[in-house]
């Protein structure tokens, strides 16, 4: 389904290049700017099953989305100086944020020395259970697993499930059916007791996980002292938030930047919802962010930045930069927000 579905945004993609029909959208639906979205930036791994390679573009990807915007003369803006752009209206020039989330030590590693070539100025949003080293990255333990096992047991509803995860294909059904029962389960600690479990049960030290791919609070302060890097918060554990109640939502916020802050000495006043749509981030969770004193928050709602969006500073759509599609031949109709805009269904707003 994952993959039909991947396959559908390509085709539609690539029909708007071909038609040429994404120059029509630009003047209406590019909007006065972009946050791009990335997680991790690395080269190429060579494993066949690779079920969260979406959450992740090569570095010579990177460069050629930079090349790109600079041949269009757009300017690539901290999340500050974006969010004074909007609140000043001053749209004279068209511009571009980039954010990755999670902290992964990639972006130190293969990202910023990318975004140095361009000297373009970064926000990396930490989850502070991950860079405490005891966070649950647990789509990537659940990679882990199936990947080794051949075949799964787990208690979905109670009910005792075999998946058999001896074939590629068969792997890739397994993740997708066990990733959507373990997003949905309800409590913070529902999916770290189910996760545990399966790392368990199938011999996968979940411990390490957290440590291997993301920076530490050491590693981190370097890395925010780099002039091009800003540091964001991305809540404590990585929670969807809109499934805890009030008290836990504004905590997971408000903590989160209180722990940046002590362990790194700098603001931290520009959040991004953990997962980001919108069964994760509402109405309610804008309204916490805006309460907790951030100046901008960031969803993973598709979407091209519009001077309206000043009136929802904590509802910011993004422009996923989504493994699955690292085509260069595809940015000009991410960049005109045909793309988004055919998503959104012609909708410049999103924020409710
Ligand atoms: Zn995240």
């Amino acid at each position: 389904m994952k993959q039909l579905r991947s396959n559908v945004i390509r085709a539609g993609l690539e029909a708007l290049y071909f038609t040429g029909a994404h120059h029509l959208f630009r003047p209406i639906f590019a909007g006065v700017g972009s946050i791009f979205m990335l997680h991790q930036v690395r080269p190429q791994r060579d494993a066949p099953f690779q079920p969260n390679c979406h959450l992740e573009v090569t570095p010579q990807f990177l460069r050629a989305v930079l090349t790109h915007l600079r041949s269009r003369g757009i300017d690539i803006v901290t999340m500050d100086e974006m969010h004074r752009r909007l609140t000043e209206r001053d749209f004279a020039r068209r511009f571009a944020c980039f954010t990755f989330d999670d902290g992964y030590r990639d972006n130190r590693d293969f990202a910023l020395p990318v975004m140095r070539e361009f000297d373009a100025p970064f926000t990396v949003y930490v989850a502070s259970d991950f860079a405490q080293g005891g966070g649950n990255l647990w789509w990537i333990a659940l990679e882990m697993v199936i990947a080794k096992a051949s075949r799964i047991e787990a208690s979905i509803d109670g009910v005792a499930t075999r998946f058999d995860t001896s074939t590629l294909a068969a792997k890739h059904a397994a993740f997708e059916r066990l990733h959507d029962w373990l997003r949905a389960l309800p409590g913070r600690d529902d999916l770290a007791r189910e996760i545990k479990a399966l790392c368990g049960r199938y011999g996968i030290d979940q411990a390490a996980i957290c440590g291997e791919s993301c920076m530490s609070w050491d590693e981190l302060k370097p890395f925010a002292g780099e002039p091009l890097v800003g540091i964001g918060a991305h809540s404590i554990t990585h929670c969807n938030l809109a499934q805890q109640p009030d008290e836990i939502a504004s905590q997971e916020m408000a903590t989160s930047r209180a722990r940046i802050e002590n362990a790194l000495q700098l603001p931290a006043l520009h959040f991004a919802y953990p997962y980001g749509d919108k069964g994760a981030a509402g109405r309610r969770e804008f309204a916490l962010a805006k309460a907790a004193g951030f100046k901008t928050a960031v969803t993973t709602r598709p979407g091209m930045v519009f001077p309206e969006s000043a009136e929802y500073p904590t509802a910011l759509p993004r422009v996923s930069l989504n493994g699955n599609y690292q085509d260069e031949r595809l940015l000009p109709v991410l960049t005109s927000g045909a793309a988004t805009a055919v998503w959104n269904g012609f909708r410049r707003i999103d924020a409710a």
